[in-house]
């Protein structure tokens, strides 16, 4: 029997539990043809099954509004317009009259047809998903199955879910107190569920290919989602060996936070501007706590999980005002919406296309569609009237871009301005260098913007020619690649010459080795997903800058990723012990977790 399965710590903690598999197979529907006489049955049962479900959304919804919060919550709204989609509907009930079928045989039916018509499209992946909850609940009441849950945790036992793939929906109607891990077979470290159960603070794996299949249900899993590693049955040892872990993490993380109200400040006294990137409301409280001179990345995107509808002006302009304010005296940098790609939430009505990733999306998006920007520019406007807040845009491939986005600024600011509402005239517009046509003619660009920010996400992506969100890929996609040192230098330089700040807000700044990089090739701002900044702050602290410089150095010289890796694993351990610092830090490949030495401290 397998031992361990493997995949991508998407949510770190170390959990044990039984697992509890999700299988959100579809019932087996008779093809069942009623009489004449009953067609108007038929018809009656189909609407009370969605007034059912409706009603048993609405209330899942208010659950978790309880649990969660109200961005959470808001996934159920798509879900319930979805159910009520009166053109579905209608065809369900044509085909029931037309061809005198039971309700169930032509509800699955169309939605088949449906879920074939969307399943070509990568873009609608998570409307899928929720279209696949749907049918799963009403399929479910019209033939008298499962009762009100698609699945029920028992309320005595904690356990570590189990499922194929975890859609946002999922992740957040899980009980927190019952549901202590989660593991899914398809997923990356950018699946909209791993940022979610990252926000939600579960330890998760996904990606873990072959999962299901590994793992009996009932099976005592030890898993580790920094390490993205399941161990099934644990020997004894093994749990103690967790155990031990578990507590050496846990001083490790007291020894960090304490780190926390120290300066960021290099040992030789520079000091290195930490801010925190921002994607969910629930993160404006971690990023403070754990000490976050500011946003370098507020995502706004994800605003927009689960809605039907676009957030209005308003909404958007008190949303950015309350991080505003929890982050007094500090920049908070606003992210222009980036949709597409992998983000596309049922509130932007996309087309099909082949090829999302180089697609119809982000900046490209927002200056096609003004009734998409210009509100949420005016949001921006609003929320600085009186706070440091900035503009960033994503994907900015040409000088175009920026100045057309600073033409819609200014006009938008006239017009508040002649409304007589309080607002900025405008704003400073920084562009996101991801591509390797930004970094190429970043030297025009930096003409026209007030600053750089590097996402390194997807600048990877675009470089490497490799998807992001590819788990087959997850090993090979790498910001140590020697390209990406070198456009990071390169960026930097052009930066510096024409006098404006550059920082890195990919998650490779989360990443403490790659942090040492980031430092050695000069880089003095960075942008940390916010449970990361004391372990970046501590690595600021101890690694002495001609140690990172050193490093830099032989990695713009290096042939290839793992040679950077290696360079940057033996220079920081003169300083560090590597094996503390996250498992992302070490080769490609190789992923795998540190222990602090015993009685080791920092
Ligand atoms: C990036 O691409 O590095 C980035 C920060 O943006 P996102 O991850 O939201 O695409
Ligand atoms: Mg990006």
């Amino acid at each position: 029997m397998t031992h361990l399965v493997r995949g991508i710590g998407v949510s770190p903690g170390v959990v044990c539990a039984p697992a509890f598999i999700v299988r959100m197979d579809f019932p087996e529907v008779p093809d069942r043809a009623v009489k004449p006489e009953h067609v108007d049955a038929e018809l009656r049962r189909l609407r009370e099954a969605v007034d059912y479900v409706v009603s048993h959304l609405q209330e899942l919804g208010e659950r978790v509004l309880q649990r969660a919060g109200p961005e959470e919550s808001r996934i159920f709204d798509a879900q319930i317009l979805m159910v009520q989609d009166e053109d579905f509907l209608a065809s369900v009930e044509t085909l029931i009259r037309n061809n005198q079928l039971s309700a169930e045989t032509a509800y699955e039916f169309k939605a088949l047809e449906l879920r074939n018509l969307w399943s070509g499209a990568a873009r609608l992946r998570e409307r899928l998903a929720d279209l696949h909850a749907i049918q799963l609940r009403m399929l479910n009441r019209l033939m008298g199955g499962a009762g009100h849950e698609l699945w029920s945790i028992p309320a005595d036992e904690q356990v570590i879910v189990v499922a194929h793939e975890l859609s946002p929906g999922l992740t957040v109607q899980l009980d927190r107190d019952l549901v202590i891990g989660l593991i899914s077979e398809e997923g990356t470290r950018t699946a909209h569920a791993a940022i979610l159960a990252h926000s939600l603070g579960i330890p998760a794996v996904m990606g873990a290919a072959g999962a299901l299949a590994a793992i009996p249900p009932g099976t005592l899993l030890l898993l580790d989602g920094q390490a993205g590693t399941i161990l099934l049955d644990p020997t004894p040892d093994e749990l103690d060996d967790a155990k031990t872990q578990v507590s050496r993490r846990h001083r490790l993380e007291l020894q960090l936070e304490a780190v926390v109200d120290s300066p960021a400040m290099t040992p030789g006294g520079s000091p290195i501007l930490l801010m925190g990137n921002v994607d969910l409301p629930e993160e404006i409280e971690t990023a403070v706590r754990m000490g976050a001179q500011g946003v370098g990345l507020l995502r706004t995107e994800f605003l927009l999980t689960g809605r039907a509808t676009l957030p209005s002006e308003t909404e958007q302009a008190d949303y950015f005002r309350r991080v505003a304010a929890a982050f007094r005296g500090h920049t908070i940098i606003i992210r222009s919406y980036d949709l597409g790609g992998d983000k596309f939430p049922a509130a932007f009505k996309a087309p099909v296309e082949a090829n999302p990733f180089l697609g119809w999306r982000s900046i490209r998006v927002c200056l096609d569609e003004p009734e998409v920007f210009r509100p949420q520019i005016r949001a921006v406007l609003r929320a600085a009237a009186d706070r440091d807040v900035q503009l960033m845009l994503p994907l900015v491939t040409l000088v175009e871009e920026v100045e057309q986005t600073r033409a819609i600024v200014l006009e938008e600011g006239e017009s508040l301005r002649r409304s007589g509402i309080h607002a900025a005239e405008s704003v400073p517009i920084g562009v996101m260098i991801e591509t390797p046509a930004a970094v190429l003619i970043a030297d025009r660009l930096a003409e026209v913007s007030a600053f750089f920010s590097i996402g390194t996400n997807d600048l990877t992506q675009y470089t490497l020619a490799i998807d992001r969100g590819n788990a087959r890929l997850a090993d090979r996609f790498t910001p140590h690649h020697p390209s990406i040192v070198r456009q990071l230098h390169q960026v930097l330089q052009v930066g510096r010459a024409a006098g404006i700040p550059v920082s890195v807000c990919g998650e490779m700044a989360s990443e403490s080795l790659s942090a040492v990089l980031l430092l050695g090739l000069g880089y003095d701002r960075l942008s940390v997903s916010p449970p990361a900044l004391p372990l970046v702050k501590w690595v600021v602290r101890t690694v002495p800058e001609p140690a990172a410089a050193r490093a830099a150095e032989s990695a713009l010289a290096a042939a290839s990723a793992e040679d950077v890796t290696e360079t940057l694993r033996s220079v920081v351990g003169e300083y560090l012990d590597v094996r503390l610092l996250d498992p992302n830090s070490a080769l490609p490949g190789q992923r795998r977790v540190g222990t602090l030495p015993p009685g080791q401290t920092l």
